[in-house]
């Protein structure tokens, strides 16, 4: 599988504009992107602590997948996204393994990256993420 490194958590949150501030404030980091991903319904915002980033996550649809996990449980962690070098190849794999499948096939995320997701219910509870950047230094 060739996992390299943490490439980032999704925290749901209900307002960028609100917790933004949290992070740079406290933390003292910088929000170096925002970017609304219209095929997942979100708009996010990253911030880079070493090599792994936090993605906020605030929903732009009830409905969505983040829309509907802030009804469900609230804000807080939403997703852990590990980089791999061949997100194709990584999914059929997994799926091999005897995980269940979000996205069988890889889509675009945020970022240029290709993604694609586990299954929580095979993951005890961790919504997964593998994402592929091509210019990616592993
Ligand atoms: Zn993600």
């Amino acid at each position: 599988m060739n996992l390299s490194h943490i490439e980032h958590i999704g925290i749901a949150v209900k307002s960028l504009e609100i917790s933004i501030p949290y992070w740079e404030k406290v933390f003292g980091l910088k929000c170096y992107a925002i970017e609304e991903v219209a095929d997942q319904r979100v708009k996010t915002a990253f911030f880079m602590v070493g090599q792994t980033k936090i993605e906020l996550l605030e929903s732009t649809d009830p409905e969505g997948p983040i829309g509907t996990f802030l009804e469900k449980k609230g804000e807080g962690m939403h997703h852990i996204a590990f980089a791999v070098k061949d997100i194709d190849s990584a999914l059929t794999e997994t799926e091999a393994n005897g995980v269940k499948l979000i996205d069988k096939v890889s889509r675009k995320g945020a970022e240029g990256m290709n993604i694609g997701f586990l299954h929580p219910k095979s993951t005890f509870g961790v919504l997964t993420e593998l994402c592929e950047k091509k210019d990616l230094e592993v």
